[in-house]
């Protein structure tokens, strides 16, 4: 819930805005009855998990002070001036803060500010590693000190880094294997390492549990601590319990999740009963329907994902067993759609991608297109045209080792790009993949011509390289025939120049030679060009293969000198 704070018209008015924009339910606005500023602000930020307050950021701060604990834990506060020029971070920036300032800059049409050092240079923040990696920082008071290290560009040095997918760290941060002289230390075990250390837990062990009928919470806990102490193992990085589902309703083994806020999940008998341990019991076995409870449940991630490793076979209590598995880390693909070229048609989600990532793949200009939003430290492997394939394979490689790729392609990337050849090889289930679309070039350029895409269309490439020109030719028949309106992307090029007069003659067939065909060429770049004329009069030798063509059906029509295509079904006679 976001509280909005407002007592002038002006701030009153702000907060509507906001409020439109993003629902009532999402919001709850406060000093609009006659209530004084100072207890508003108090009380919203109380009762809210953020809040924007149309108040000067010195009278916010005042009012707030008493109640600031943690910057973990405390809402996030952004200010916003009477005049909306400026949206401004003020309390909680990596507790979501700066987001929310750039949400409300992007309503009121006014200018985020955003003061925490490591965003304004650009540069991971280590305390974005909790939310967004899932890691557990086990000593927050010296975030600031070793944050400030990487600021100021000393040598850092971390233990464990390539184990995990992180973002981009800046050059001065480098790998160790050697824990003792780790500045940042991110592993599960309880390795030596120095006092001043810096120290994620991530989240990677599965604990699997056996539980006789009303053993005490208090044995299970001791049964795991033991098997922990057993791995050298931290229980910071405990991702959750696993049982059998028969002791779903036992209480002891509950309650023990509960008190450390581990989450629980049971598993039928069959799936354990499938899971390969090194001590099966045919007594647990002719009791439970699978030979193994505790060592079964630690390795068992779900049907389609691989095993866990176990680390600690079981360990056995009069009444509990533990047993612990780690979860193998996961690269993660992100494959982005940039749009058709402006930085304003580039989606939020796409820049926090290429954020996240510590290797950026593409064609050289689509990586010159985004350079200046990587964070310091991404490398990148941009190539030159040609070899899709192996790119995309690359990539895949790369995020198979562990790593965080972001794989790019101009408008989506989905849409005769990388995004098919890519998931062709990533079936692999040691990869996460998210798809981030991007505006392809048929809509761009059908907002630049008007509105040509108003009723069914379709796209076809005139790209014979990968497909017969047989099949293409089929495929225009029978958007011809079905009465589409048609982009063509790839349309002509020095050595393809035969194929779009072809297309165009298939299509002009079966509709009126007043027909509009609008070309754009290179939407919405800097050299954008287009024109609009009719299937009688147009004469390809304009298109190359920066443009994309588009043909109307017999409804579409040329009004006001804009391309548009009827949304009715009403067809003519
Ligand atoms: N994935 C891209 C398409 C790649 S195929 C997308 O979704 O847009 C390459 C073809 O796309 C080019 O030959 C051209 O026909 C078209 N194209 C891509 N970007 C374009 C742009 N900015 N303006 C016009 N056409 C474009």
């Amino acid at each position: 819930m976001i509280g909005l704070v407002a007592v002038t018209a002006s701030g009153r008015a702000a907060s509507s805005a906001l409020a439109a924009a993003w629902g009532d339910e999402a919001v709850r606005r406060y000093a609009e009855d006659g209530v004084s500023a100072g207890d508003a602000l108090r009380t919203a930020y109380a009762e809210c998990d953020a809040v924007v307050s149309f108040l000067a950021v010195g009278a916010t701060v005042r009012v707030l002070a008493p109640a600031l604990r943690d910057k973990h834990e405390d809402p996030a506060v952004v200010c916003v001036d009477e005049a909306r020029q400026f949206a401004v971070s003020v309390l909680g920036g990596h507790n979501g803060a700066n987001e929310l300032a750039q949400r409300v800059a992007e309503v009121l049409d006014c200018v985020p500010v955003i003061t925490t050092a490591s965003d304004a240079s650009g540069i991971t923040p280590l305390d974005s590693f909790g939310g967004d990696l899932g890691f557990v920082l086990e000593n927050p008071q010296r975030l600031a000190a070793v944050g400030a290290q990487i600021l100021s560009g000393e040598p850092t040095m971390v233990f464990g880094a390539e184990r995990w997918p992180l973002p981009a760290l800046p050059p001065n941060v480098t790998p160790t294997q050697n824990p003792v002289e780790a500045d940042i230390v991110i592993s599960d075990e309880l390795v030596d390492m120095s006092d001043t250390a810096l120290v994620y837990r991530p989240a990677s062990l599965v604990i699997g549990v056996g539980a006789s009928r009303g053993v005490s919470a208090q044995e299970v806990l001791d049964t795991i601590d033991a098997a922990l102490a057993a791995g050298g193992l931290s229980a910071g990085s405990v991702l959750r319990l696993a049982s059998l589902d028969l002791k779903a309703d036992e209480a002891g083994l509950l309650e023990a999740a509960r008190s450390r806020r581990w989450p629980v999940e049971f598993h039928a008998a069959a799936d354990l009963a499938a899971v390969e341990v090194p001590n099966p019991s045919p007594v647990v076995a002719a009791e439970t329907g699978t030979s193994s409870v505790a060592e079964a449940a630690a390795r068992y991630t779900g049907p389609t994902r691989p095993l866990a490793d176990l680390t600690v076979y079981k360990i056995k209590s009069p009444m509990a067993t533990a047993a612990v598995a780690r979860v193998r880390p996961r690269g993660r693909l992100a494959v982005i759609g940039l749009g058709p070229g402006a930085r304003d048609l580039l989606a939020p989600r796409a820049v926090k991608e290429l954020r996240r990532a510590s290797v950026v793949v593409g064609l050289d200009q689509y990586v010159e297109q985004i350079r200046d939003l990587l964070r310091p430290g991404t490398q990148i492997r941009a190539t030159a045209l040609g070899a899709e394939e192996e790119r995309a394979r690359s990539a895949v490689e790369l995020a198979r080792t562990g790593l965080a790729v972001a794989l790019i392609g101009s408008g989506d990337a989905g849409v005769y790009a990388m995004a098919s050849p890519a998931l062709d090889h990533a079936d692999a289930d040691d990869v996460d993949v998210v798809c981030v679309p991007g505006i392809t070039a048929a809509t761009a350029a059908s907002n630049v011509l008007g509105a040509a895409l108003g009723h069914d269309h379709c796209s076809i490439s005139l790209s014979d390289l990968h497909t017969p020109w047989q099949a293409i030719e089929r495929r225009i028949r029978a958007a011809a025939e079905g009465d589409f309106v048609v982009s063509f992307y790839n349309p002509r090029s020095r050595q393809r120049d035969w194929q779009l007069g072809k297309a165009l003659g298939i299509l002009a067939a079966h509709r009126p030679g007043s027909t509009p065909v609008g070309w754009v060429r290179n939407a919405s770049r800097p050299d954008e060009s287009w024109g609009l004329t009719t299937l009688d009069t147009f004469d390809p030798v304009v298109v190359d293969m920066y443009t994309v063509v588009t043909v109307g059906c017999s409804q579409s029509r040329i009004v006001g000198g804009r391309f548009v295509t009827p949304r009715g079904y009403t067809w003519a006679q």
